[in-house]
């Protein structure tokens, strides 16, 4: 028998009670005493949450191991405190065929620190113009439910009409990296004041603004399910506001970065701050908190986008774009939503757990800490405080925005599917990990 009783922790923040987990699945809470075999996990202090889902994710395997790796991705995921992740299909080769997707799932598996979900491409090679085989990636052992071209945009209308077609035959999603491309041709940072003064190429807010009006339409004339990946402007919350309203089917996600950083930290030239969508006004960051909040962006996803130091350390123009975002997206959120008073910790798992397994159609999350559910949990101490450094970041790639800056909060336990993943705010050894989803296995 394979047990863990966490004894004590703040449940969603709020009351505090025991969770008994047993061959990988929650079977008991309340006041519980320690019952033999059980490994006993001290949650006074905690917060106990939902393993966190993240619906955007770049592991970069197959064929970008030098950034990344399933393995090194998912020991960062495991770290923030995520317990499920989805893959994004700029990969290597891409995954737009069903032997890619079943081949990053199979990884995941393997080695056990999170479930990781592939997304499979929209249009074979990302290239925008033919579909991909969604539907044998569909039917596929990964069973992909949420396609993506991300890092492209599927700009032209008619393929993303019959995208949108096709997944709405089979309850799936298309997640639209909305980046109008003839908008934005060389673009290296929001379009403003600032970039004239910088010189560098301007990012109109229109150019993202524009694709998920076209798309938000399209999904209502169809009657599919659209997606709308990291939400950047106030004018693209007016926009997912009004398609809403509309009883459109469309969610969106905001990432940490965009929740906290301004494109005033382009000033500086560091290659740290280069992301896609770029950062922009404080009036943007307001605005999408506050559409967080009111749950006109329905969740919070990373775009953990590694990339190796050469790729960051050169200049401004020649670097690449993204941010690694796994370890400190729980911390960035609390800064940013949690300590402001935005959001409670109840809708912290809403937006990092049930609403983007939800959207992925990834089972189990539906309800935190629901008996006869995945073992799926995180222990967080809210109190802590520290500045961010190299020992926090756990995947293969450093290219964070918060080395040096001071971050709240700190993942002391996760469990996945039963099995801790991070004990005492230190990640499993591999081993451990795959041996204890063998002991969940054998019962
Ligand atoms: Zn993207």
């Amino acid at each position: 028998m394979s047990g863990i009783l966490i004894r004590g922790a703040a449940a969603l923040g709020d009351h505090t009670e025991d969770l008994r987990v047993r061959d990988g699945i929650i079977v008991e809470r309340g006041r519980l005493s320690v019952e033999i075999g059980e490994r006993v996990v001290d949650g006074d202090g905690l917060i106990a949450l939902p393993g966190l889902v993240d619906l955007h994710t770049h592991l970069r395997e197959p064929g970008g191991e030098a950034s990344e790796t399933v393995l090194t991705g998912t020991r960062a995921a495991a770290a923030g405190g995520f317990t499920a992740v989805h893959a994004m299909a700029n990969t290597s080769p891409v995954a737009d065929t069903a032997g890619v997707v079943e081949q990053v799932q199979r990884l995941g598996e393997r080695h056990g620190y999170a479930t990781v979900r592939p997304i499979g491409a929209v249009t074979v090679g990302l290239a925008g113009e033919h579909l991909a085989e969604i539907g044998a990636m569909a039917r596929s052992s990964a069973q992909v439910r949420v396609f993506s071209d991300d890092g492209q945009c599927v700009h032209d209308p008619l393929i993303m009409r019959r995208a949108l077609e096709y997944v709405a035959t089979f309850d799936g999603v298309v997640a639209q990296h909305a980046q109008e491309p003839r908008l934005t041709e060389g673009a290296q940072m929001n379009e403003g004041v600032l970039s004239g003064e910088l010189g560098l190429a301007g990012w109109p807010a229109v150019a993202e603004e524009a694709i998920i009006a076209r798309d938000a339409l399209l999904a209502q004339h169809v009657g599919a399910r659209l997606h709308v990946c990291h939400l950047s402007t106030a004018g693209s919350v007016d926009v997912v506001r009004w398609a809403k309203a509309r009883g459109i089917a469309i969610t969106a996600e905001v990432t940490p970065h965009h929740l906290l950083l301004t494109e005033q930290l382009a000033s500086g030239y560091d290659a740290r701050f280069k992301v896609n969508p770029p950062l922009r006004r404080d009036e943007d960051v307001q605005a999408l908190r506050a559409a967080l909040a009111d749950g006109t962006i329905d969740i919070v996803a990373t775009d953990h986008a590694p990339h190796p130091t050469e790729a960051k350390e050169c200049t401004w123009a020649e670097a690449a774009f993204g941010m690694v975002g796994l370890e400190s997206a729980l911390s960035v959120v609390q800064r940013t939503m949690v300590d402001t008073g935005l959001l409670t910790w109840t809708d912290v798992a809403r937006a990092m757990s049930s609403a983007p397994a939800q959207i992925g159609r990834v089972n189990g999350y539906a309800e935190p800490f629901a008996i006869g559910s995945p073992a799926n949990i995180v222990l967080v101490d809210s109190s802590t405080e520290r500045a961010w450094s190299l020992d926090d970041l756990r995947g293969r790639s450093v290219n964070s925005p918060y080395l040096g800056e001071r971050l709240p909060g700190r993942v002391m336990h996760t469990v996945h599917r039963g099995v801790s993943t991070v004990v005492d705010g230190a990640l499993v050894d591999a081993d451990l990990v795959v041996a204890g989803h063998e002991e969940v296995a054998r019962g």
